[in-house]
């Protein structure tokens, strides 16, 4: 029973050395949060020792009983949270979400159309050596070049020509929100199923801070550690007709035993997401992109070539186009990252640039807003970010910008007394 820094000091220091990293710089990757305490203790507690293959009450193995009212708590609490009709609580991660919800929907060589990874979509909307664009045919919509917003037309138009048996609506990288039911009507006329994959708007979602895809969908899958806040993990949500389905597709067609230390870590943050302490936070988690957005359109912005995507944002995320500036994401990101503020490169629809470089940002604050940041604290730290990516930056500037980092985080502890 020997503790973690006596068994590997290695691997102890590593962690301590993450912890540290946390707690004295600004995390603005928009998929990242920090979890409650309570959704640590879960997640590293002796529910990590149990087999549990099955569902609660329908079990492969014996001594269930514990782990089946948990998981039952996990089921429970997100259908109350986003008014759904059935949940899988199972999925290890967002991709594996997404996987059992198209194995249950959908045969190999089907045809699926998804947002264009290089517009925002995610890798298991279609990418060609994902699951998705190996196992179906894939057709892929964009947003259109002046707007940036999704084009509808297009989307109707491909659903026409290529009659796709499900489509995807959601995203990774886009400021604002889509119209669900326009993506029903669209998959009606087709008849198409319709997915929607909240994993990064879930947590607005939750807090009523952004229409619910639930009523117009036929499954809605999510990650529960971005905006949600819980530990890392997958959801689908579905309408009851579904649930059988999924419910086999997820175990036993793709997974074997769940992870119900996650389970419970899960069925924690639904009970967080659902008080009101978590709505404030969305709140601040929106103003503060909308603060950062306002920052990063002004004159001196504008002026050393940075701009922002479709001008502002209704999300927890900014993207940031570095099109025009001498610096391409690459080096923005090491800018950042040299003041202490982590955020991460990410391509902007017609990027001239390759996708290890790129041309953008996404910067998101749901993390800040955990940490408790308000709106004075977001406009330094959006002064911040605007000043290092100023052509004027050099070491000087450098050092007094860490230093104005340091002072938010230090007013803002982190996991004191971890
Ligand atoms: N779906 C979307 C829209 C995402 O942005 C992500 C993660 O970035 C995922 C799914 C996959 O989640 P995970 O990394 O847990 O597999």
């Amino acid at each position: 029973n020997s503790s973690l820094h006596e068994i590997d000091p290695d691997v102890a220091a590593a962690v301590d050395a993450e912890l540290h990293r946390q707690q004295s710089t600004l995390e603005m990757i928009a998929s990242e949060n920090f979890a409650p305490v309570a959704v640590l203790q879960a997640q590293g507690s002796v529910l990590t020792n149990k087999y549990a293959e099955g569902y609660p009450g329908r079990r492969y193995y014996g001594g269930c009983e514990h782990v089946d009212v948990i998981e039952q708590l996990a089921i429970d609490r997100i259908k109350e949270l986003f008014g759904a009709e059935a949940a899988n609580v199972q999925p290890h991660s967002g991709a594996q979400a997404n996987a059992a919800a198209m194995f249950a929907l959908l045969k190999p060589g089907d045809t699926i159309l998804g947002l264009d990874l290089a517009h925002g979509g995610h890798l298991t909307h279609g990418m060609k050596i994902n699951f998705s664009g190996k196992l179906y045919h894939v057709a892929a919509y964009h947003v259109d070049e002046k707007t940036n917003l999704v084009d509808m037309e297009e989307v109707e138009r491909l659903a026409k020509e290529h009659r796709p048996q499900l489509i995807i609506a959601g995203w990774s990288a886009y400021p604002r929100r889509l119209d669900f039911a326009e993506f029903r009507r669209i998959a009606d006329e087709v008849g198409a199923y319709l997915m929607v994959d909240m994993a990064h708007f879930a947590g607005l979602v939750a807090a009523g801070l952004h229409p619910s895809p639930v009523p117009y969908a036929d499954v809605v899958t999510t990650t529960t550690h971005k905006t949600l806040g819980g530990p890392r993990g997958g959801v689908i949500l579905s309408k009851a007709e579904y649930a059988k389905k999924i419910n086999s597709a997820v175990f036993p067609g793709q997974q074997g035993g769940p992870l119900e230390h996650v389970i419970a870590a899960k069925a924690v943050a639904f009970k967080v997401a659902a008080s009101d302490a978590f709505k404030e936070r969305q709140q601040r988690t929106l103003e503060g992109s909308q603060i950062l957005a306002e920052r990063l359109t002004k004159e001196d912005a504008v002026e050393a070539g940075v701009s922002v995507l479709s001008g502002g944002t209704d999300v927890h995320l900014v993207l940031v186009d570095l099109r025009k500036s001498e610096l391409d994401g690459q080096q923005a990101e090491d800018r950042l990252h040299s003041v202490g503020i982590t955020v991460n490169r990410n391509a902007v629809p017609f990027d001239p640039r390759p996708p290890m470089v790129t041309s953008g940002l996404r910067i998101g604050t749901p993390a800040l807003a955990t940490r408790g940041f308000q709106a004075e604290d977001f406009r330094e730290v959006a002064d911040i970010i605007a000043e290092a990516l100023k052509p004027d930056f050099d070491e000087a500037k450098g050092k007094e910008l860490k230093a104005r980092v340091t002072a938010l985080a230090d007013k803002h502890p982190l996991y004191p007394g971890l």
